[in-house]
């Protein structure tokens, strides 16, 4: 616990890794070598069989000056004791029953307060699932996605896209130096949709009939070497880094691309029965919300190349940053208990997209209503029935251990506050509800944030 607790104290926070730029510490590897001399990086590097290379990334000094420190310090006892603690704990849940139990109920009951495993099918699925992902993947795709489904999102983006160039050209704050380059960088990216063109070769793994955890075992050790295979290598632009079955997606802003799996393009985000509003609501906020994190505190530190490289003019950014404050404080002002609030500084990249993105939906909603009029269903508008898609889709029930934990660690607001925060903050909203002062939705023109 004491080893442990010392190599926590140096390490960065959450909040800390958000920020790329106090990560990208290049050294060669002489310098990592000469800098940390009682790490045996040598041994190591020849271990997990990495010889050549030139340079690498240290994204925490101050952990290895600790480690450094600690490895000439602390016993040899000590040494051994962290090591097996650390073998134990991370084989525990592949061992015999009662280990598995005890796993579950540290990390499921105590820290998010789930007091039953699931069935062992699940449980049986999850492992496969994150062994042989594409594998399970591919049966995935052949059962539920329809290239209908990919051509109706992928119009969607298209829609969306125009809508982010229009409000673009159209922010009083920026200048229109920046602004041609955020054009640029909006127009260079890529999309993903569904699943891979090319899936992952698995046949160099071995599973046999030996044991659970060896079998475990030899997936880590393919998992790693499937990473450490592209050491060298042109960018493998094809790869994945989320699976078909997965209801998610992402923003790469190294390879500057939106990834959408195909689990994303069905309800509630995705409905193909249901009408613009509400698709506009839920598929296109997310794809407005993965566009804009191209364009959040820390992607729009990113070019159009991928590479760390600042395309702001120097006033463009204090204004910028000075609006996400308006985000950062809104949300630290959210709390679920008097002790546990939310981190505006670590969930800004989310809050900034969830915004940007419904704003940018929004506008591409009003462009398609002017070609494809709504209607009034079950008495809501259709400029309502957008914001009560975008609600829909993060309504959830949470324990009070598991949103504590999430409130620490997840750079996502709950989703309760996704929606508060957001309609809060957007002018749209308050015209379609007739919002006014003294509703409970209410806030201060000066208070909202507005940022894309
Ligand atoms: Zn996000």
């Amino acid at each position: 616990m004491a080893f442990e607790t010392a190599l926590a104290k140096p390490s960065m926070n959450r909040t800390e890794r958000r920020n790329q730029e106090k990560q990208y510490n290049k050294r060669s590897y002489n310098q990592l070598v000469q800098a940390y001399p009682a790490i045996d990086f040598k041994t190591y590097f020849s271990e997990i069989k990495l010889s050549k290379f030139d340079s690498l990334i240290v994204s925490q000094p101050a952990f290895f000056e600790a480690l450094n420190q600690l490895l000439t310090t602390q016993s040899l006892e000590s040494i051994k004791a962290y090591l097996n603690w650390n073998v134990m704990n991370t084989s525990a849940g592949y061992l015999n029953s009662a280990l598995e139990k005890q796993n579950f109920y540290f990390y499921s009951t105590v820290l998010t307060g789930t007091t039953e495993q699931k069935p062992l099918w699940k449980r049986g699925i999850a492992a496969a699932n994150s062994i042989v992902g594409e594998l399970l993947g591919q049966l995935f795709v052949e059962k539920t996605f329809t290239p209908e489904s990919k051509k109706r999102v992928n119009a969607m983006v298209d829609d969306i896209v125009a809508a982010f160039k229009v409000r673009i050209n159209g922010l009083t704050w920026m200048s229109n130096e920046t602004k041609e380059k955020a054009l640029i960088k909006l127009a260079s990216f890529n999309r993903k949709f569904g699943y891979p063109d090319k899936w992952k070769d698995y046949s160099k793994l071995e599973i046999k009939d030996d044991s659970y955890l060896a079998n475990q075992y030899r997936a880590s050790e393919f998992g790693f070497q499937d990473m450490i295979n592209n050491l060298g290598k042109p960018i493998d632009r094809g790869r994945w880094g989320m699976l078909p079955q997965t209801v998610n997606a992402y923003y790469s802003p190294t390879l500057n691309e939106i990834v959408f799996p195909a689990a994303i393009m069905q309800p509630p985000f995705f409905d193909a029965d249901a009408d613009d509003a509400v698709n506009y609501g839920s598929i296109g906020a997310v794809i407005g919300h993965e566009l804009t994190h191209g364009f959040d505190d820390q992607g729009a530190k990113y070019g159009a190349d991928g590479n760390l490289k600042s395309w702001w003019t120097e006033e463009d950014k204090k204004l910028f940053e000075g609006k996400t404050k308006v985000l950062v404080n809104q949300f630290n002002n959210y709390y679920v208990s008097d002790s546990l609030h939310i981190n505006g500084e670590l969930t800004l990249g989310e809050n900034i997209a969830d915004l940007g993105g419904l704003t940018i939906a929004f506008e591409a909603y009003q462009m398609r209503l002017k070609k494809n009029p709504g209607e009034v269903i079950n008495g809501f508008t259709p400029e309502q029935r957008f914001f009560i898609g975008f609600a829909q889709i993060w309504k959830n029930n949470v324990r009070p251990e598991a949103l504590r934990q999430l409130i620490l660690t997840d750079p996502h607001s709950p989703g309760e506050f996704r929606v508060l925060g957001t309609l809060s903050n957007m002018p749209q909203f308050y015209q379609a509800f007739g919002i006014k002062e003294g509703d409970k939705m209410y806030r201060k023109t000066e208070d909202r944030a507005n940022i894309w």
